[in-house]
């Protein structure tokens, strides 16, 4: 088994080097091949720099450095594009995470394809980091189904095939276990320990809950309806359709045989807009059909994953 840590930096100039001889310590213990990628993500302070020193040193460690500051999802995604391990550890690059707690995932992969850790005593400050993520694990456990106690710690294993399969956007790496749940993967958690940021600022508050949210609300969407949009919106469409159908017949009825007026009843309103929105929801049922085709066949998605094939094919 070979293995590669993954962690993005962005402005974290009196951490490196520390994070550096820490992981060295540990995963020169383990006895497996390793590399360390470091991705900076546009710091503005002297990270690239002290990095750039520490890979002259450590042949085992690669520097990635981005044009700009994109965020730490994008960095992860570098990161994984050029991982080369058959297991992919990702962690933060502040010291928040303890890299003692490698061995401990690196054991947990060897029956799984993502182990997650698990701050359970998390060292931030309550009311603007610990609040919003106990709300936010809540909410993503219950949307997503994937059960976790702590989807935004960084410190995770991955199996190599997972990772490669999956595209990333916007602030998505804490879905990650959400979206891979798609492809069927196995997924443990395990304790570790978490320090308090002692260097550097944290480059979240509370303004990043409304992000999360949202990502929530796509990962969901497209967790349930990606295949099958029409199944999605079609039936609310035909409900509704058919509602206003109902009032509108009622009223035409009204009219013809009883002679009342029905120029300025609600209700003829109503039946109207139902009847509209009606066929707005095929509509867009339908056009997401469209897209799902143009999605899946323009990339050669494939629409199920396969685990093995045993058989004359299977060479
Ligand atoms: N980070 C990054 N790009 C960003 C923001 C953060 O690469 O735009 C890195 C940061 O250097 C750290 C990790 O992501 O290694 C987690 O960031 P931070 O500690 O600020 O988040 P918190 O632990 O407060 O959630
Ligand atoms: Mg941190």
């Amino acid at each position: 088994m070979t293995l590669s840590v993954v962690i993005p930096v962005y402005n974290e100039e009196e951490n490196v080097q520390m994070l550096h001889e820490q992981l060295k310590r540990v995963l020169d213990t383990l006895n497996t091949e390793y590399e360390i990628i470091l991705v900076d993500d546009g710091s503005s302070d002297r990270t690239l720099s002290l990095l750039e020193e520490i890979q002259r040193q450590d042949n085992n460690v690669m520097v990635l450095s981005l044009r700009r500051n994109f965020g730490q999802t994008a960095a992860f995604a570098a990161g994984f594009d050029f991982a080369q391990g058959d297991v992919v550890v990702t962690m933060d690059g502040d010291l928040q995470n303890d890299p003692s707690d490698i061995p401990k995932l690196i054991e947990l992969i060897k029956d799984n394809d993502l182990v997650s850790g698990w701050r359970k005593k998390r060292k931030d400050p309550f009311l603007s980091r610990r609040l919003p993520s106990i709300l936010a694990n809540w909410l993503i456990s219950n949307v997503t189904g994937v059960k976790l106690h702590d989807y935004g710690c960084s410190l995770k294993a991955y199996r190599r095939e997972v990772i490669k399969n999956l595209k990333l956007y916007g602030e998505m790496h804490r879905f990650i276990p959400a979206v891979a749940s798609w492809y069927g993967v196995r997924i443990a958690e395990v304790e570790t320990t978490h320090h308090p940021r002692l260097h550097g600022k944290s480059k979240y508050g509370i303004s990043r809950t409304v992000k999360v949210v949202l990502d929530l609300i796509t990962v969901k969407f497209l967790q349930s309806v990606s295949t099958k949009p029409i199944q999605f919106f079609g039936p609310v469409g035909v409900l509704s359709g058919f509602l206003g159908f109902l009032i509108l017949f009622y009223l035409t009825f009204d009219k013809l045989f009883f002679g009342h007026d029905i120029g300025g009843r609600p209700l003829l309103l109503l039946g109207a807009l139902l009847i509209i929105v009606g066929i707005q929801l095929i509509g867009m049922g339908l056009l997401g059909e469209m897209l799902v085709r143009v999605y899946h066949e323009s990339q050669r998605k494939p629409i199920y994953v396969i685990k093995k094939i045993l058989g004359p094919e299977s060479k």
